[in-house]
């Protein structure tokens, strides 16, 4: 005797999802099975391109199947896995119930506690993590007092194209992007004071044609001050990521940022540590800051730790060259890059679920 595809959906009903705990069948996650004399195979619909799970989830389908070709005396020689992806829409609305991006299908910001750690450096390569794992990825450069894509995508020269009223992403480094770095005089202070800042960043965010995305990643302005807190408000945010370097006092920044998040009701996706240690090129590791500060920081505050970025020469070149998709050509670079890119997406993934799936926990301090 050969399988079923019924036999085969009974035993997918036994494969969890690791992160939700759900079986796959349950959570809608199959949607083809197929047998083909003593060959199966089975398409699995994932919640993100980006999902550190796979091999696990293949292992697991793999003995599943198996065990119940096994039970029912079946001649079976293996089962084919196929993994699609559809990214889930978040909460699509602002608190005022208006959705400005109906297109956009999960809105991430990255904050830090001040300017200087990071923050742009992780929004970009993020969004390019993101975009070579196959998701459709766009970044919105939001950090109106220091807007650093045009110079970390390599815009400089690029012209700025509009159709009608809408402005037209610029499309590099498979992503697409936006920033008011290519809209105003890039030698001229830029002095905005809140009601214009508000009106600029919405703007962009709303008249840039950006098309379907399954990620907008948003670089905000760094600190809690007025204009990012409002900034966080505009916009129907899936959740934020905290971008922390490891002293003491970038900790005391990052905790107030993530105090202004949670504030808003933003949940937050998580803590990145950036200049953790130094890797000189020969290889070696130096520790300067006091590495694995910002972990520790992110365990205390019941926060995720998304993972942490050392400090390369090479991710500062490709940076002032505007050439991110460089970063993948070292390997551990790339790897810390994609480690974070993978954290990111399971945990934006989880909360897509939240409330269907997953309780929601409260936690009082
Ligand atoms: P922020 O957005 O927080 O102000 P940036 O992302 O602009 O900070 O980074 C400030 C500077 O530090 C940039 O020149 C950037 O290339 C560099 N930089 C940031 N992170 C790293 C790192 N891990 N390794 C090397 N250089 C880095």
């Amino acid at each position: 005797m050969i399988l079923t595809a019924t036999d085969l959906t009974e035993a997918l009903r036994t494969v969890l999802d690791p992160d939700i705990g759900k079986d796959l069948v349950t959570l809608g996650m199959v949607k083809e099975t197929r047998v083909d004399g003593s060959r199966a195979a089975v398409t699995i619909e994932l919640t993100t391109p980006a999902c550190p799970m796979k091999d696990k989830i293949r292992g697991d389908i793999e003995a599943a199947i198996s065990a119940k070709a096994k039970a029912l005396g079946a001649s079976y020689t293996g089962v084919e896995v196929t993994f699609t992806a559809d990214v889930r829409r978040s909460n699509e609305r602002t608190k005022d119930g208006s959705n400005p991006l109906p297109n956009v299908r999960q809105v991430i910001a990255v904050g830090a506690g001040k300017g200087g750690v990071g923050k742009s450096t992780v929004a970009v390569n993020l969004a390019v993590a993101l975009a070579r794992m196959g998701a459709k990825t766009g970044l919105l450069d939001g950090d109106i007092y220091g807007p650093s894509a045009p110079t970390m995508l390599g815009l400089e020269e690029v012209a700025t194209q509009s159709r009608g009223n809408m402005l037209l992403p610029f499309e590099v480094h498979g992503i697409r992007a936006m920033t008011i770095g290519k809209l105003v005089d890039a030698d001229k202070p830029l002095i905005w004071r809140g009601p214009m800042a508000h009106g600029a960043f919405k703007q962009l965010a709303t008249q840039t044609e950006w098309g379907e995305l399954d990620y907008l990643i948003v670089d905000l302005p760094p600190g809690t001050g007025d204009v990012p807190l409002t900034l966080s408000q505009l916009l129907p945010l899936s959740g934020a990521v905290i971008v922390c370097t490891p002293q003491r006092v970038a900790q005391d920044d990052a905790r107030r940022a993530a105090r202004m998040f949670e504030q808003l009701g933003v949940p937050i996706v998580g803590v990145i540590e950036n200049m953790s240690s130094f890797i000189d090129d020969t290889g070696r590791e130096h520790d300067l800051f006091g590495k694995g500060g910002a972990e520790t920081m992110a365990h205390t505050m019941e926060l995720n730790f998304l993972g942490s970025l050392a400090i390369r020469t090479a991710l500062r070149i490709n940076s002032d060259r505007g050439t991110p998709l460089a970063n993948w050509n070292d390997g551990a670079l790339g790897a810390e890059l994609d480690h974070i890119a993978r954290n990111v997406a399971a945990r934006i993934s989880m909360l897509s679920y939240q409330g269907k799936y997953i309780q929601p926990t409260i936690s009082v301090r």
